[in-house]
């Protein structure tokens, strides 16, 4: 279901300056980006767009229009060759006062699999410049449930971080999260009875080639409380939406009680 989302009234295109890189695990690099004048911290899972430069490109042609319809008309008219990439990316950690965000990119694939922006935060060093589009936050539950379940990938990990950070002190839940290693898991702020089960790709007895299954299948294993819920399924696109039809059809939850959204597809890069 669609929600009423936290999103910016007055937004701008921003230049971001990568200020330090760090391969804070064997799947993720975290990069510290500057110059985010104006910048808010909108909390749970704030996410933003990013802007890179394609190969050739010299200059980083930004759209003008802010809007959320708007600035991406003005992109599509832009001819191929003179457009940035574009791609979500959820702020791990916002710092207003010194106009800085980290970001932590998953690495998938190898050199040649892996898009551009997988590629920008592995090669980035400081001084690279890319585009910042704030877009606010997406977790907003607005009907009243007893607990919250998270269920999604390593594309996740960051909102699921922010999300549970933002929980008041008493809310009570389950996190399924589903990495590539274990080395992968993160320590992040969470109410005491958050139970955060981290599912471990490489230490699986079946092997998944494709990332969400095995958390769907912890979760269809998983007992879940008899009370109201507020769910909220991100990930890889079938991840996503296979957890929404799992709790609705199997566990007979309401629709109203599930948010989900594809952050990705499995073997499908990104057009724009
Ligand atoms: C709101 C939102 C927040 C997000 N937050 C984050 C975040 O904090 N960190 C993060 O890493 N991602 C995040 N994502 C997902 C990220 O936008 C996508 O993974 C994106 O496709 C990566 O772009 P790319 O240029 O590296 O690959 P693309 O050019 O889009 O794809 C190239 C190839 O890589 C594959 N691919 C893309 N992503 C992955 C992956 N994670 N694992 C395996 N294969 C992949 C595609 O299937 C395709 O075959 C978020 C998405 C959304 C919508």
């Amino acid at each position: 279901m669609s929600r009423k989302k936290n999103t910016p009234t007055d937004r701008k295109f921003m230049m971001a300056e990568v200020v330090k890189s760090e391969r804070i695990s064997p799947n993720f690099v975290r990069l510290t980006l500057a110059g985010l004048d104006g910048l808010k911290a909108w909390g749970a899972d704030h996410w933003c767009r990013l802007f890179f430069t394609r190969e050739g490109q010299d200059v980083l042609a930004l759209p003008t229009r802010t809007s959320e319809i708007g600035w991406y008309l003005q992109y599509l008219a832009t001819p191929k060759a003179r457009r940035p990439w574009v791609r979500a990316y959820t702020v791990r950690e916002a710092r207003p006062d010194v106009g800085e965000v980290d970001i932590d990119f998953v690495i998938h694939g190898d050199h040649e699999s892996m898009g551009p922006a997988a590629k920008f935060a592995l090669e980035a060093k400081p001084g690279d410049r890319l585009g910042f589009l704030d877009q606010g936050s997406a977790f907003t539950p607005d009907h009243p449930h007893d607990w919250t379940l998270l269920v999604g990938d390593e594309t996740a990990l960051p909102a699921f971080a922010g999300i549970c950070r933002a929980l008041p002190k008493s809310a009570k839940g389950i996190a399924i999260i589903e990495i590539p290693s274990a080395e992968d898991k993160q320590n992040f702020d969470a109410p005491a009875d958050m139970d955060i089960k981290w599912v471990v790709r490489e230490e699986s007895a079946q092997s998944y080639e494709k990332p969400g299954e095995l958390a769907l299948k912890v979760l269809a294993e998983t007992t879940l409380p008899n009370s109201e819920v507020h769910a909220h399924t991100i990930g890889e696109a079938g991840l996503a939406t296979g957890a929404r039809r799992h709790l609705i059809q199997e566990r007979g939850i309401p629709k109203r009680n599930v948010d989900f959204a594809g952050y990705w597809r499995y073997r499908r890069a990104q057009t724009s």
